[in-house]
């Protein structure tokens, strides 16, 4: 479905029902990704015999990180310090996590600003569950050199601060995303293509 990319393609679940996820995992995929709570509850006991890496690619409300928090082997949306403090208290074991960025500037969007990433860094430290792996974010739609400087940074800053796993690139910018050396690709519509 997507030649010449090493890393990891993460099947985006939400447009999915249980009988699609089989047929993807079917194919080879076996890391899906799910952005809301309750849904990847009822997914993940729906399709619990299957050896699924379950990432949780949505906005993580606080009250809710309990429900999911030691099932999920990646969290891509730790975008701020009252969540790590949440996870410290509920996690039984370290999490990995990446860092959520808004590199677009939308106030509409998740994620952490750039110009807050160096205190956040320095916050974090204190949260022993936490395991800081990488870099999450989203490019802006319809604006391919936004959606580039976006990526250009990301890998910048995984660079800087030597986390290497980049989740970024969806069904329209991952092009633009292996360009820039995504480690993992966050794919959704784009499956239908293997479904039909
Ligand atoms: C839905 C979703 C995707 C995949 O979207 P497509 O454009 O359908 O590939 C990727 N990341 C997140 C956070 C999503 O919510």
């Amino acid at each position: 479905m997507i030649k010449d990319f090493k890393g990891t393609i993460i099947c985006a679940s939400k447009y999915f029902d249980e009988k699609q996820l089989r047929k993807i995992y079917d194919q080879g995929y076996h890391d899906f990704g799910e952005n809301r709570v309750q849904v990847l509850v009822e997914k993940m006991n729906k399709l619990k015999d299957l050896d699924i890496n379950w990432h949780f690619i949505g906005h993580l409300q606080s009250n809710k990180v309990k429900e999911v928090i030691n099932d999920i082997a990646f969290l891509h949306t730790l975008d701020r310090i009252s969540l790590a403090k949440e996870i410290q208290k509920h996690a039984n074991h370290k999490i990995k996590c990446l860092i959520q960025m808004n590199l677009t500037e939308e106030d509409q969007k998740s994620g952490l600003y750039l110009d807050k990433l160096p205190q956040f860094l320095l916050e974090i430290k204190k949260y022993d569950k936490i395991e800081l792996i990488g870099f999450m974010t989203m490019g802006k739609d319809e604006d391919e050199i936004k959606t580039n400087e976006v990526f250009k940074k990301l890998y910048d800053l995984s660079q800087t601060y030597k986390l290497p796993l980049l989740s970024m690139g969806m069904s329209n910018d991952y092009e633009l995303a292996i360009k820039h050396h995504a480690t993992h690709l966050r794919i959704g519509r784009k499956f239908y293509d293997l479904l039909n």
